[in-house]
């Protein structure tokens, strides 16, 4: 068996002509949903996400707030700026990429982000309203995994999934997300990490596989069962001297050995990854309608 490809880049594509309409719609009624992007310092790989999340907003009439801030900006002056923001009614989502210097406390500041524009879904709050299973705003990594496996017809009623990684982004909120009692839930969900005594021994038996390591190389052919789902969140620079940049992407599967015995699975790049921007997309126009009163 060969698996089918999920191609991810396709998936947002369709998700994005959903929301540009979405989009048109509200503004004929007034209503121009707006994201606040903050970003401290000049990571290049963070000034690339900025950017092309700014990028999104534009194609899909999203109003976007930029706010490039030297690295050097205090504490007490970045929770100024996102105080701000919490005022600012024409801002329904606010975005502060991470990681922020070391000198700054990232809980701290990520506590300030309302939570009723808290788009990553990163604040407490809207962490415990998804564990207990009320109307929150999704984390976009896995909320985008979920409209993956949708889309794709696959079913999470009763599957078995293997979620390797317990971060607070991706490991635990997908597992918490796959496990509600809801229609996008209901899998009965293992999770693994590096205490895990026999990870191939969980893998093996896996309808569904997650791999959120950040390590190339996690699950290998031998590891699997044929026919399973595999979506590899996984992004991993690994050298390539063909390449001018000296290095390729790849996830924590290994792709090619894997895809001969999977069902579905995603590639790295080009799968996950696109959901993401698009998931933060779709909480921000939640958000507008939601302070429209429209939900
Ligand atoms: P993280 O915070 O480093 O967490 C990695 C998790 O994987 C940890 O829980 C760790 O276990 C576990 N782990 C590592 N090696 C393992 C192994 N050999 N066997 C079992 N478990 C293992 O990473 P993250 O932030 O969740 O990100 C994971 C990967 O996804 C990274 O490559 C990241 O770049 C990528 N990512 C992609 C997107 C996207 O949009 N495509 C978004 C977010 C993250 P311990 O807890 O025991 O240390």
């Amino acid at each position: 068996m060969t698996a089918k490809i999920i191609d991810g880049k396709l998936t947002a594509a369709e998700m994005r002509v959903e929301l540009r309409q979405e989009v048109a719609k509200l503004k004929d009624e007034g209503i121009v949903p707006g994201l606040g992007v903050i970003l401290v310092g000049d990571d290049p790989a963070s000034q690339s996400y900025v950017t092309a999340k700014e990028k999104t907003c534009e194609e899909l009439g999203i109003y976007s707030d930029d706010n490039r801030l030297p690295a050097d900006i205090t504490q007490k002056e970045l929770i100024t700026r996102v105080s701000k923001m919490n005022a600012d009614p024409k801002i329904n989502g606010i975005l502060v990429q991470l990681p922020l210097p070391k000198h700054i406390d990232e809980g701290q500041v990520l506590l300030a982000i309302s939570p009723d524009k808290d788009v990553d879904g990163f604040h407490p709050i809207n962490i415990g309203k998804m564990v207990a299973g009320q109307k929150a705003f999704l984390p976009c990594t896995p909320h985008g995994i979920i409209q993956l496996l949708v889309r794709h017809g696959v079913t999470l009623e009763g599957a078995e999934v293997v979620v390797v990684g317990r971060s607070n982004i991706v490991g635990k909120p997908i597992a918490n997300m796959l496990i509600q009692k809801s229609k996008t839930g209901n899998a009965t969900v293992t999770v693994c990490h590096t205490k895990t005594r026999n990870l191939a021994e969980h893998t093996k038996r896996a309808d569904i596989i997650i791999a959120a390591a950040g390590k190339p190389g996690t699950i290998t052919a031998d590891m699997v069962k044929n026919g399973v789902v595999v979506i590899d969140v996984g992004v991993n620079r690994i050298d390539d001297p063909t390449k001018k940049s000296g290095f390729r992407l790849v996830g924590d599967v290994d792709f090619e050995a894997v895809k001969e015995k999977a069902g579905l699975i995603t590639p790295v790049p080009g799968g996950v990854g696109p959901m993401t921007i698009t998931m933060l997309m779709y909480n921000t126009v939640e958000s507008a309608k939601r302070a429209a009163g429209k939900i």
